[in-house]
């Protein structure tokens, strides 16, 4: 079995502690892909005092430059896509079709990132004195740490890291401990493209031990996290106490909304994507489908016969719809959601239960589960189960959908099926998520348009499109007075002797 290292100092190097884990593939645990460093807290030392040198470096390299590496970086994805999605699916369990389309949003985001060093725009204002100009610009922060998921491999980490990059940061990543392989090739590709290697750094291994050791470290000023509310809770408690700039994406509990006026057929295509997707395992899986009361049983009747007819299987498989859960813990997650949904007395339709047809018998799979007559506030409502469960509540209003919609603790995205212009707007207006759809599942963001949620998914930064950039870099205002003499700004202006400035 291959052996795999983390990426400090500009070399391949193994862990202080000398100590590794398995990385196997979810669908076939008899698979093993590697061994892969269990880092510690000295590794964090040596990663961050080679990323602040690689720093004093890059930050001078004018920001168009940055940008052509990060081109590169674009191009070798591209040449590299199909690999990259087959060794994704091997560790991740998704189809084929969806690692692709992770690939293909890293490689969006390196070629929106590349032409964003022509931009970076400061402003340029009039000053309120003569002969001076007043400006403001941006700069690049300092060594950035980057903890990312197991969900999306490549995408998130290309979401924070090719913009840290772009505004001239050094960047120190961790990725989510069963997804190592996708975090090592984006590296080496991130090397392969001309980056100095003491800008990126790659500490393998577990969260709360390197993670945390990377969260508290004082010489890391930034720090962008994506991942569960609970964890981000702790990342967010010590990044308070420390002052750190930080960007956190978290977990959500998404609605479908289909009104009496929807086209159900639509509806159900995008519920079934939307649910059991990616296994349910997207921060903006659709958990909840809210239906409107004459166009509940239409909907729920065929929903249960599509999602029975689901091909669970090996992603890498031609034809499979729905791949393996993350690992038997994520498993019994989902199992004690089913038990607490019965418990309830929601409506068990199909599922429910570990899959274990032929080819199934290695792998963590899971029925796509639909429950019926689910309670608004119950704890299947409620709280973010990640996994193919969904959960169908029936409302007699648009007021009551989008109440329900937004009664929970999580703002990630929502959807809402309707021909109704008006309510179309309305729920862009009244629903109180990061991201809205019409017409289209609660899944499905673009790399240049900003992503995020409200409440406790987030604290108010966004990935994507323009606004990460803000992120990544501080703002800093520049005077220059070329007057020659001492103007004092609110004073020499709005004094008794302003009229000598007119
Ligand atoms: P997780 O919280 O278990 O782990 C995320 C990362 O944090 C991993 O790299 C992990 O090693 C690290 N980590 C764990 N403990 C840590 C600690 N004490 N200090 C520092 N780092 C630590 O999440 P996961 O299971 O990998 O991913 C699923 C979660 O991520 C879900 O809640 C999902 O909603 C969320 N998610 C959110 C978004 C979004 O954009 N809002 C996107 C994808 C996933």
């Amino acid at each position: 079995m291959k052996t795999f290292r983390n990426f400090v100092a500009g070399a391949w190097v193994e862990p202080s502690t000398g100590e590794y884990f398995d990385n196997i593939n979810p669908a076939d645990t008899t698979d093993l892909i590697g061994r892969f460093p269990l880092s510690g807290a000295a590794d964090v030392e040596r990663a961050v005092a080679s990323a602040k040198k690689g720093f004093e470096r890059w930050r001078r390299t004018p920001a168009p430059a940055r940008g052509d590496i990060l081109r590169k970086a674009g191009d070798l994805l591209v040449a590299r896509k199909d690999e990259i999605a087959d060794l994704m699916t091997r560790e991740m369990g998704k189809p084929l079709t969806e690692t692709r389309g992770d690939v293909q949003e890293g490689i969006d985001t390196a070629y929106y990132a590349a032409t964003e060093g022509r931009r970076l725009f400061g402003h340029t204002v009039p000053s309120e004195l003569r002969s001076k100009w007043a400006m403001s610009f941006r700069r690049p922060i300092g060594v950035c740490g980057i903890i990312t998921p197991f969900n999306f491999p490549l995408a998130i980490p290309t979401w924070k890291i090719f913009p840290a990059l772009l505004c001239g940061n050094a960047v120190i990543f961790k990725p989510a401990e069963d997804v190592p392989h996708t975090g090592t090739v984006f590296v080496e590709i991130l090397l392969e493209a001309g980056l100095p290697p003491d800008v990126i750094q790659l500490l393998h291994g577990a969260g709360e031990v390197v993670g945390a050791a990377i969260v508290s470290h004082p010489e890391i000023p930034a720090l962008s996290f994506t991942g569960s509310t609970d964890v981000g809770s702790l990342v967010g408690e010590t990044c308070g106490k420390m002052h750190k700039r930080l960007s956190l994406e978290m977990g959500g509990k998404n609605a479908m909304i289909v009104l009496d006026d929807a086209d159900p057929d639509l509806a159900l295509e995008g519920v079934l994507w939307g649910a059991f997707g990616t296994t349910g395992q997207r921060c903006t899986a659709t958990s909840r489908l809210i239906l409107q009361s004459k166009i509940h049983d239409r909907v729920l009747g065929e929903l249960v016969d599509r999602a029975k007819a689901m091909k669970l299987g090996d992603g890498r498989k031609e034809g499979t719809d729905v791949g393996p859960l993350i690992n038997e813990a994520s498993r019994k997650k989902v199992e004690r959601y089913v038990d607490i949904g019965q418990a309830q007395n929601a409506d068990l339709l199909c599922g429910g239960k570990r899959a274990t047809g032929k080819g199934l018998e290695n792998g963590y799979f899971f029925e796509p589960t639909v429950f019926a007559r689910v309670t608004a506030g119950s704890r299947l409502e409620q709280e973010e189960i990640f996994g193919p469960i969904l959960s169908v509540i029936r409302v007699d209003s648009v007021d009551e959908a989008f109440a329900v919609n937004n009664d929970v603790r999580y703002g990630l995205s929502s959807s809402v099926y309707t021909r109704d212009v008006n309510v179309a707007f309305r729920a862009l207006t009244e629903l109180d998520n990061g991201i809205t759809y019409i017409n289209a599942p609660t899944i499905g963001a673009e790399a240049h348009l900003p992503f995020g949620g409200v409440k406790q998914t987030g604290n108010g930064h966004r990935e994507g499109g323009w606004e990460v950039y803000e992120f990544y870099s501080e703002t800093k205002v520049g005077y220059v007075d070329f007057s020659g003499t001492l103007q004092r700004a609110q004073i020499d202006n709005y004094g008794d002797d302003a009229t000598t400035l007119l």
